[in-house]
């Protein structure tokens, strides 16, 4: 048996696919054994998955496959799901084998937190793979056919976005692009449909500039969308929401957009948590144990100019991937590590074709230059990872 060490990354999203790149690159023939093990054979953008979800793009062109990143010849690829970390045995426990790791990098994603509404987990849909997209894709389209059927039945035309924060508010943009497209399809009045979006906070957005959100809500009010701020759901039932209000909307479509955590697996591994996110040291290494690194939405990075954690974003996991791999190298040679630095590059939110807002630096953008600013940021991730030929193939769609 070969004594060279064996680093197995768990999760080939943002953080994974970065770290694994990066190791590919760095590591000498024969310094270790690299694993990539994920739930599914390609790698999914989850920036783009809002679009799917509405119908306004393909699934396919959200994802590529995993063998079409990594050079097999230098990473073992395993489809796998993960069941348990057991880092007293140093070992990973998959729901067909189990792997022996002397390194571990986790980067599995976070989970959906629903706050515990009753009925939440139950009745909502959520925006979270390409598995969970395509049924909430199918399922509005379907509820057009059923409405044809039984024309008493309006609920099937009100479609309810629970969180009006970054997901909720580029999915109700593509969705309230999707709509006119049904109405046409479904012989349906456009005037029958109803989106509506619930936020808990007083703002949608939060965290952003103001002015932005202003402009969005206009932007998004004018395609159709109600916003219910300062609103609280109280549960979600089979036949749509009750707000905090009392109100109660029906709706056969509830897509929850409200909240993350990080993954139950770390908290359930011992490894020190907060909501499933790592409170990682400057090295992204988990506290007290230095060969178990982390990335992206597992990780919690604190921002120093406010004290308070940056949001799980894309763009930290793909930051944190290749500083992870490098810190991982020089582990193994013996050298110092890096230390971890997040670079806001800026954030953009879509409203929906043509539109979005952003911030670069102290730039506000909003409109058609936003949204060709939150292309560039989507085509650049494709050719991070799959250089031009990935951009050019997947990129046009975006
Ligand atoms: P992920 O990219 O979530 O990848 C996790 C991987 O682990 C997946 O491949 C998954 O299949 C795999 N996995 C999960 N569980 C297991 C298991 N048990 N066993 C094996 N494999 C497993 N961020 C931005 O910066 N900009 C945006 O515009 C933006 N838009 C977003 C829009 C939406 C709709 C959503 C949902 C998120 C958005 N985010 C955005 C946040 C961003 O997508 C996440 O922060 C980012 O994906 C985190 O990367 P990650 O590497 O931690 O995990």
């Amino acid at each position: 048996m070969s004594n060279i060490p064996k680093i197995v990354i768990l999760g080939a999203g943002y953080g994974g696919i970065m770290a694994a790149q990066r190791l590919q690159k760095e590591l000498n023939y024969n310094e270790a054994d690299v694993t990539l093990v994920s739930k599914h054979d390609y790698h999914y953008f989850t920036t783009h998955l809002h679009m799917p979800a509405a119908g306004t793009d393909a699934i396919d062109n959200a994802r590529v496959s995993i063998s079409k990143l990594v050079d097999e010849f230098k990473i073992d690829t395993v489809k796998s799901t993960v069941q348990e970390i057991r880092i007293e045995d140093k070992k990973v426990i998959l729901e067909d084998g189990t792997l022996s790791y002397d390194y571990l990098v986790i980067g599995v994603g976070g989970e959906v937190e629903t706050f515990g509404i009753p009925g939440m987990t139950e009745n909502a849909f959520f925006i979270r793979s390409i598995n969970s997209v395509r049924v909430i894709c199918e399922h509005i389209e379907h509820q057009f056919a059923l409405y044809k059927q039984d024309e008493t039945r309006a609920d099937r035309l009100n479609f309810v976005v629970g969180g009006a924060g970054f997901t909720g508010i580029e999915f109700v943009g593509e969705l309230s692009d999707r709509i006119p497209q049904l109405c046409k399809q479904f012989d349906v009045d456009p005037s029958l449909v109803n989106i509506y979006n619930i936020e808990a906070a007083p703002t949608a957005l939060p965290g952003f500039d103001p002015a932005l959100v202003e402009y969005a809500m206009n932007v998004l009010k004018k395609k159709g969308v109600t916003f219910k701020l300062a609103t609280a759901i109280k549960e979600c039932t089979p036949e749509g929401v009750l707000l905090a209000t009392d109100e109660e909307i029906k709706a056969a479509t509830v897509v929850w957009t409200g909240g993350v955590r990080g993954n139950s697996m770390i908290e359930k591994a011992g490894i020190e948590a907060m909501r499933g996110r790592v409170k990682v040291d400057e090295h992204l290494r988990a506290p007290g144990h230095d060969n178990i690194f982390i990335v992206g939405d597992n990780s919690l990075v604190i921002n120093p100019e406010i004290d308070r954690p940056y949001p799980p974003t894309a763009q930290m996991a793909m930051q944190q991937g290749p500083v992870v791999a490098s810190n991982i190298v020089a582990s193994i040679r013996n050298q110092p590590l890096k230390k971890f630095t997040y670079e806001n590059k800026g954030t953009v939110a879509s409203l929906g074709k043509g539109q979005a807002i952003g911030v670069v630096g102290k730039t506000k953008l909003t409109g058609f230059w936003a949204a060709q600013l939150k292309k560039v940021i989507d085509i650049r991730w494709l050719f991070i990872i799959g250089g031009f030929s990935l951009a050019f193939k997947k990129g046009k769609f975006f």
